[in-house]
């Protein structure tokens, strides 16, 4: 969402860094293109105006305490980076529990917010740290909304307290009230509460939402807000702030492309911080809100922490330690390897979100949103037609076995042979690599264990970090075969 701020506030940079020696009027050329970049990404004008003059002013003391030599255009661009991520909340604050469980969480906002779906996201969040949250249905306003969270609730297995039917029947603060009572009877640890929302604020949404929170009294009460809908989630967080109040704010819709910088606007405007982020409809696109890792991804840094986070989810223990075990010992990364890599990183979701993260991403847009993801299951279903003993070596692959695969996957022969070739490539570069030509990855770029020889088969070679050695092998490929399987 961020692209056309984070390629902007590179270009400032990069021309600050071509400076041999960076001047006052260097600091204010570039104090000016990232406040008309912040402001083209529709970020709140006063939160704009605070942010530069403190860049200007910190930036001009850089100017005069630093010793000759040191990099004054990195220490500015660090100056930038610390600013940045104040303004975006500073530290990351997870959600209070409650002394006394169950910790109940309200969510409020406008119709469409993305509650629902949040709600779910939530709850699948909190269940797979152990805990055992209970969604109760108090949104009987919106048409199918209580149908909406039952459906959700099922799909992440976390029970709905729905005894209303909703459509506009049922009293919600009733609901909301039966609902936190029953789960503390039935000792679920965390209630949450999904409430109506109107298409704008009016009076009716605040009162109705105040009502409820009155009657279950939150540990936590947070302000969902659709990020695409521009300076009105500026305005709406305000009016929610003043009408209900409320203890953190959660950004939905971060996947759009509209500009989204207002959004970005909200925990300084109103003092409450961004607590979670959705950036896409599936379960799964959710994340904690870490305002060091926005501001990275904002400066072109990528978010390096989060894509490791996730590759280590999604990469289970054992075929770590195998990946890892083979590059030590210089094995051949084959393609059974590759089958389990491609597994994994289906698990870590959408790969242009993955690649997204990337340090550099955003000049590599254009090749990102090309990524044609269905190529990642096409590859699959060949690698899946082959034998074991034929992942194992793409030598046994003569014309008839190639046919035999092509049928098995419902491929032509042509894409066989692609990628029996690509791998092959892919393999002899590796074998380069551990020449001791690979190219220095930047700190903290190191990609997890094996992760890197998945992304060859996609990305640019240079990407590749697996050394495959020598080992001797029958040069007969029927004997291998049986020698390997
Ligand atoms: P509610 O009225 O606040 O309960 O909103 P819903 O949860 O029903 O969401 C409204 C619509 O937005 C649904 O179609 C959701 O699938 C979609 N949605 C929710 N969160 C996201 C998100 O992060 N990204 C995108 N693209 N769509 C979302």
């Amino acid at each position: 969402m961020f692209d056309a701020l984070s390629s902007k506030i590179s270009h400032a940079f990069s021309s600050l860094r071509s400076r041999g020696k960076i001047s006052v009027s260097d600091i204010e050329t570039t104090a000016q293109e990232i406040r008309t970049a912040l402001l083209e990404a529709d970020v709140a004008l006063a939160v704009v105006e605070q942010f530069i003059d403190r860049v200007r002013a910190g930036a001009l003391e850089l100017l005069s305490t630093l010793q000759p030599g040191v990099n004054q255009a990195q220490a500015i661009f660090d100056l930038v980076n610390n600013e940045l991520t104040e303004i975006l909340g500073g530290g990351a604050r997870r959600v209070r529990f409650a002394k006394n469980p169950p910790t109940v969480i309200m969510l409020a906002g406008l119709q469409g917010a993305g509650k629902t779906t949040l709600a779910a996201k939530l709850a699948k969040f909190y269940k797979d740290q152990g805990d055992t949250p209970i969604l109760v249905a108090s949104d009987l306003q919106r048409p199918n909304a209580v149908n909406q969270l039952q459906v959700v609730g099922e799909s992440v297995g976390v029970p709905v307290f729905a005894p209303e039917p909703g459509n506009g029947v049922g009293d919600p603060v009733a609901v909301a009230r039966a609902g936190v009572a029953f789960a503390h009877s039935k000792l679920h640890n965390m209630v949450i509460v999904d409430t109506a929302g109107r298409l704008g604020v009016d009076q009716d949404l605040m009162r109705e939402a105040a009502a409820i929170r009155d009657a279950i009294t939150p540990d936590e009460i947070l302000f969902v807000v659709d990020a695409m809908i521009g300076q009105d989630a500026v305005r709406t967080a305000e009016a929610f702030r003043d009408g209900v109040g409320f203890d953190g704010v959660v950004l939905t819709k971060l996947d759009g492309d509209a500009r989204g910088g207002a959004a970005l606007s909200i925990a300084s405007l109103t003092g409450r911080p961004i607590m979670f982020i959705s950036n896409g409809e599936k379960i799964s696109d959710f994340d904690i809100f870490y305002p060091e890792r926005m501001a990275s991804r904002i400066l072109g840094m990528g978010d390096v922490a989060t894509l490791a986070e996730q590759a280590k989810k999604a990469f289970d223990p054992d075929t770590s330690k195998k990946l890892e075990d083979k590059f030590i010992k210089g094995e051949e990364f084959t393609l059974e390897d590759f089958l389990e890599q491609i597994e994994a990183m289906s698990k870590m979701g959408n790969m242009g979100k993955l690649l997204g993260m990337l340090p550099g991403a955003g000049g590599m847009k254009k090749q990102i949103d090309n990524l044609d993801e269905s190529e990642l299951v096409r590859t699959k279903a060949i690698v899946q037609s082959m034998t074991p003993a034929e992942r194992r070596d793409l030598k046994l692959l003569n014309g008839s076995r190639r046919a035999r695969i092509a049928a098995g996957s419902g491929r032509a022969v042509s894409e066989v042979n692609k990628l029996v070739e690509k791998f092959t490539a892919a393999q002899r570069m590796m074998k380069q690599l551990r020449g001791g030509k690979a190219p220095a990855m930047p700190p903290g770029m190191a990609l997890p264990p094996g992760m890197g020889a998945g992304l060859a088969q996609m990305a640019p070679p240079k990407m590749a970090q697996q050394p495959p050695k020598k080992k001797s092998r029958s040069g007969n490929p029927a004997k291998r075969a049986a020698e390997e399987a």
